[in-house]
């Protein structure tokens, strides 16, 4: 799927990239939804804006500068508030073009001190970014839950329950801030939180100001955090027993409010209704694309770490054939392009597996590898019925036919 190229850096191979360009995909469709546009900005930087913001100096080591041949000072984006910043001020003048929902999907890099878990924490990182651009603070408020909002939507889509936690919004500065967080045991975040909000859901959410509100107001009813803004105390107070759950997790989503601490720094005001001018009010929201890849697999596993299931909408391939292979034979192999070209006719994506491992060692790989269903060739495979398998599921011997059927039926339930 991945292979590392240097500390915290890596390519993206076949299996692995599929997926991130579906998971990028829902992510799209989502903030699209609410009514966000999609923009590109280049992963190169001048650090001009960052001095005029004042971050140049401030953000530290993991910067990564770099210097064109003129001696020009540049950066590689670790995130994206001046330069989106700086965009909207040279656009956008008047209070008639607000509100100004803006995303991309790009490239980061941060220079971690300590890049690990492959790429859940790594040095170039792919990563949906927003910014949001209000009148005043009610309606970036309104904003921001729209966002919140899209959150539930997009990570319920990929199958995941992802908690909004309220957190600190440290160097980027503001108010109002909530990490997305995922329940894994192998996530680097600590939380505490009450085991009621797991039932809470975005179901008949409307785009309208007050029940955004009542949306998020919902969640934050029960108490949910990291440890950095963990109090004993609080929890205990505020949680029963039976409803206290400490355990770990993966942040997969962070949304911020911080008002005119950009937008004053440089200089972004739009004119108002009266004459007057003001500094926008705004907000950014983040997704890592890429370390989703990985949060999933780590939400997927079955308890023994032998199985691993995509949810179908990102499977790097929706069905496999696995085909025993012998040197001499070559029925089987046949036998299973025949069938690949019946499911390719059905839309139905396919991968064959054509090495000679052999048979209960291809089933254990494709097991880990998370294709959701799989077709096994073996040497009693005779008459027209085929083994079909949903992993994790028992094996059932079907026609063709048949399979397609459920494999449409998948399809369409999802
Ligand atoms: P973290 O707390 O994990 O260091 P952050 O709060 O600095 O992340 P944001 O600036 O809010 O991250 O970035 C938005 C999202 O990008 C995060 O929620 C996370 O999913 C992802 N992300 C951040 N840093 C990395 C990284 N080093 N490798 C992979 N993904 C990352
Ligand atoms: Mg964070």
């Amino acid at each position: 799927m991945i292979k590392q190229s240097s500390a915290g850096i890596y390519s993206w191979l076949p299996l692995g990239f599929k997926v991130m360009k579906k998971i990028e995909k829902i992510v799209r469709e989502e903030q699209n939804k609410i009514g966000a546009q999609e923009i590109l900005m280049p992963t190169i930087q001048s650090s001009e804006i960052w001095k005029e913001s004042g971050r140049y100096d401030d953000y530290g080591d993991e910067m990564l500068r770099i210097k064109d041949r003129q001696d020009r000072e540049m950066l590689y984006g670790p995130t994206n508030e001046e330069l989106v910043t700086d965009i909207f001020r040279s656009s956008i003048k008047s209070y008639k073009s607000l509100p100004q929902l803006l995303y991309h999907i790009q490239w980061k890099f941060r220079d971690e001190v300590r890049p690990r878990f492959g790429i859940m924490r790594c040095r170039e990182f792919y990563m949906k970014d927003a910014y949001s651009f209000d009148l005043n603070d009610d309606e970036a408020v309104f904003s921001y839950n729209k966002f919140f909002l899209s959150y539930l939507k997009t990570f319920k889509r990929l199958e995941l329950t992802a908690i909004p936690m309220a957190a600190d919004t440290g160097p980027i500065g503001g108010n109002l801030s909530h990490e997305f967080i995922i329940l894994a045991d192998t996530g680097e975040s600590k939380i505490f939180t009450d085991k009621r909000i797991f039932d809470l859901d975005s179901e008949g959410s409307i785009i309208e100001k007050k029940s955004l509100e009542n949306l998020r107001k919902k969640y934050e009813r029960f108490y949910s955090v990291t440890d950095e803004k963990f109090d004993k105390e609080e929890f205990e107070k505020e949680v029963d027993k039976e409803n206290r759950l400490i355990t770990k997790g993966i942040e997969v989503g962070h949304i911020f409010y911080f008002g005119d601490k950009y937008s004053k720094a440089l200089n972004a005001a739009v004119d108002l209704p009266d004459g007057k001018k003001d500094y926008v009010k705004m907000g950014s929201y983040g997704i890592g694309v890429s370390r989703l890849v990985g949060a999933i697999i780590e939400a997927k596993y079955d308890d023994k770490k032998e199985i691993m299931k995509w949810p179908l909408s990102i499977a790097p391939y929706e069905l496999a054939i696995i085909p025993m292979i012998n040197k001499n034979d070559t029925s089987t192999l046949e036998k299973a392009s025949k069938i690949l070209k019946h499911l390719e006719n059905n839309n139905i994506d396919t991968i064959i597996d054509d090495t000679d491992e052999n048979l209960s060692s291809k089933i254990k790989k494709f097991n880990l590898i998370g294709v959701p269903n799989q077709i096994i060739i073996g040497k009693k495979s005779e008459g027209d019925t085929i083994e079909f398998k949903e992993i994790g599921k028992d094996t059932q011997n079907l026609t063709i036919e048949q399979i397609i059927k459920i494999l449409t039926e998948q399809k369409a339930n999802n």
